[in-house]
């Protein structure tokens, strides 16, 4: 007979068999990563979810809750973390993608070797992905200015997570109740979208004369992207376009420069070329860059244009035979 108490066993032997109790999981996760939810709503929830599925006397769940202000994203509401929660998928997505070319039995060198062609493929996949949202706009669903300017200024994926929120606005949201004084509008708006219902109602403030908008769920300071909320009150505030203050640099499609690779070379303090040369060589290196970027989805245009090129160069060879090559020194 067996005479173990579950502190023999490993914490994650214990965890796991709480894991497996039907839903649980997903309880977890749609409180923990709610970026609508704040911190006393999330006590309650946690600890619904502790009595529901007898885990109040989990030691793991114990001491993940006593250190809950350190990594549940409702404790961190106040700080601009713009979008950090993604950055362990997108971490994980490289990790991956660095995986399917290498593998731990490599030697140094060919690991060096697949490390540089990965790099290049990513580099080929970045500028396959810039091009869409450069030179094409995705279809809009409302007839709103608002959704056009960001369908121009956004990335594709954040274009299509604002889209959302700007047709949720439309369709879940309503004001019950503004007040206005010294300037500023407050709203009490109604969120009817059924995963949010249960964390109840959200408050705007709106100021017209410099059209800041902020709303109680915060998710623009945790995402970067306004919510649906500031979207109802811009909508019913009739502002028409997507105030510029509200654009994070780090979502638009002109985030990576054309010519940044030219540009640090002329940042470069051992480059003393004097501010024409260096405004030149940015503006030949964003033409390159930008014929590029314009015929990436069309090889036989990139043939053609590859061999002007060549011929560009052997002009270049013969205008400059008997020139001396540059040193360093
Ligand atoms: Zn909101």
């Amino acid at each position: 007979m067996c005479n173990k108490t579950n502190d023999d066993y490993p914490l994650i032997f214990q965890l796991g068999s709480h894991m497996s109790k039907k839903g649980v999981l997903k309880r977890l996760n749609d409180v923990i990563w709610n970026e609508r939810i704040n911190t006393s709503e999330f006590e309650i929830e946690w600890q619904g979810i502790m009595d529901e599925y007898e885990l109040n006397d989990n030691k793991w769940f114990k001491d993940m809750f006593s250190i809950r202000d350190k990594w549940i994203p409702a404790y961190f509401k106040d700080c601009h973390l713009l979008g950090l929660m993604g950055k362990t998928s997108r971490c994980k997505g490289e990790n991956y993608f660095y995986g399917l070319m290498t593998n731990t039995k490599f030697h140094l060198i060919e690991y060096h070797d697949h490390f540089e062609t990965t790099k290049e493929a990513q580099r080929c996949l970045q500028r396959k992905n810039n091009h869409d949202p450069r030179y094409t706009n995705p279809d809009t669903k409302t007839k709103l200015l608002i959704e056009d300017e960001v369908s121009e200024a956004f990335t594709r994926t954040v274009f299509f997570e604002i889209q959302k929120e700007i047709i949720a606005s439309r369709l879940t949201c309503y004001s019950i109740k503004v007040e206005e004084y010294d300037g500023i509008n407050k709203f009490n708006i109604k969120d009817n979208d059924k995963d949010v219902k249960h964390f109840g109602d959200f408050e705007v403030s709106f100021m017209k004369s410099d059209c800041t908008v902020t709303c109680s769920c915060l998710r623009f300071k945790l995402t970067g992207c306004l919510c649906r909320h500031c979207f109802y009150v811009l909508r019913m505030s009739r502002v028409e376009h997507f105030p510029r203050k509200y654009i994070s640099r780090r979502w638009t499609k002109d985030v990576v420069s054309r010519s940044s690779n030219a540009y640090k070379m002329c940042q470069s303090p051992k480059n003393d070329a004097n501010e024409d040369f260096k405004s030149m060589i940015r503006d030949i290196y964003y033409l390159v860059d930008y014929c590029v970027d314009r015929l990436v989805s069309d090889m036989e245009k990139l043939k053609l244009y590859r061999e002007k090129l060549r011929e560009m160069i052997q002009d270049v060879d013969e205008d400059t035979r008997n020139l001396q090559p540059m040193t360093n020194t």
